[in-house]
């Protein structure tokens, strides 16, 4: 909590086999989509101890990035995680902070601080250390925090005590994020879609288009959605993040669609050079906005 942490546990390192076994189907039915890069290092990806060498924990930290501000509504639509800077450089920084405090405690150890980096099931370790559930829309819930975390893992030759897993499911009948998600990618048995995801579309699809059976299901997302964890009533618990640098970058409050639309690529860099936005270039989201104005979903 020092750190800027809000959250943390620490799960027994192994290999996680109901895990491996549902990324297996999940991949093999494609919704993955055309992020391949999610097939690599399958191994690794199932079992921390391959990645780091003699790995004996799992320390799982969250990171709150919850902010109330709101785009204009003629604005451009996107992501919560991604109004302020770029959180891999913030946590990564932190995390480097926790692993040498550590080492400041014990003495030298091995340990790799992860943030979206390498191939770790982030959800399954921060359920496995009880920090909470994973919900059926795919996000790590907490009871008293709600979902809009970031998650971080340090992997260590350091043993630990453990937590108990998270074995209960506040989620219950509740079907709120299934009926809500804009184009169905939440299917009923537990299981997201990646390749039907606003997120993906807006973000990960490298193509110069998206496809044309997807128009008018936007509900005018240009860069990742929220709706699965905005209607999610777990997160009426969600408090402000106390992070200076996530809090949203003043050209998303101010600018309009239309403007956004006439900002060069020069600009674009400049604007989201700290920014997670940068991920999908100027050309990527000058792409979705076409396509949301091309569907009558464009607010200006
Ligand atoms: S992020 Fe949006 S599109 Fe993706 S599953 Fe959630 S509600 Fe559906
Ligand atoms: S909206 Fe309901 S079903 Fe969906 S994750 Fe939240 S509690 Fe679970």
């Amino acid at each position: 909590m020092e750190l800027g942490f809000d959250y943390c546990g620490i799960a027994k390192a192994g290999r996680l086999d109901e895990d491996a076994l549902r990324l297996e189907k999940w991949l093999g039915q494609g919704m993955h989509g055309s992020m391949t890069y999610m097939e690599n290092h399958f191994d690794k990806r199932v079992d921390p101890t391959l990645l780091v060498p003699g790995a004996k924990s799992v320390i799982t930290v969250l990171k709150n990035y919850y902010t109330p501000e709101q785009v204009p509504e003629d604005g451009l639509k996107i992501s919560k995680y991604a109004m302020g800077n770029d959180y891999h450089e913030v946590i990564r920084a932190q995390m480097n902070e926790l692993l040498d405090r550590i080492r400041g405690q014990v003495g030298e150890i091995s340990g790799r601080g992860f943030v979206d980096s390498a191939p770790v099931m982030e959800r399954s370790w921060a359920k496995r250390a009880g920090l909470g559930w994973v919900g059926k829309n795919g996000n790590l819930i907490t009871r008293t925090g709600g979902s809009f975390f970031f998650i971080a893992t340090l992997i260590t030759d350091l043993e630990l005590l453990y937590d108990d897993p998270f074995a209960a499911d506040f989620c219950g009948s509740c079907t709120k994020c299934i009926d809500a998600c804009p184009t169905g990618a939440i299917l009923p048995n537990r299981v997201v879609n990646g390749s039907q995801c606003i997120s993906y579309f807006t973000i990960e699809l490298k193509e110069l288009l998206i496809p044309s059976e997807m128009k008018g299901q936007f509900d005018n997302w240009a860069f990742g959605c929220d709706t699965c964890q905005d209607v999610c009533p777990w997160n009426r618990f969600s408090k402000p993040h106390q992070e200076e640098a996530f809090n949203p970058l003043p050209e998303l409050l101010n600018l309009s669609t239309r403007e956004w639309e006439a900002v060069s690529e020069e600009s674009f860099r400049k604007i989201f050079r700290h920014s997670p936005v940068k991920r999908a270039k100027w050309q990527g989201l000058q792409r979705n906005i076409r396509f949301l104005k091309d569907n009558g979903q464009e607010n200006s």
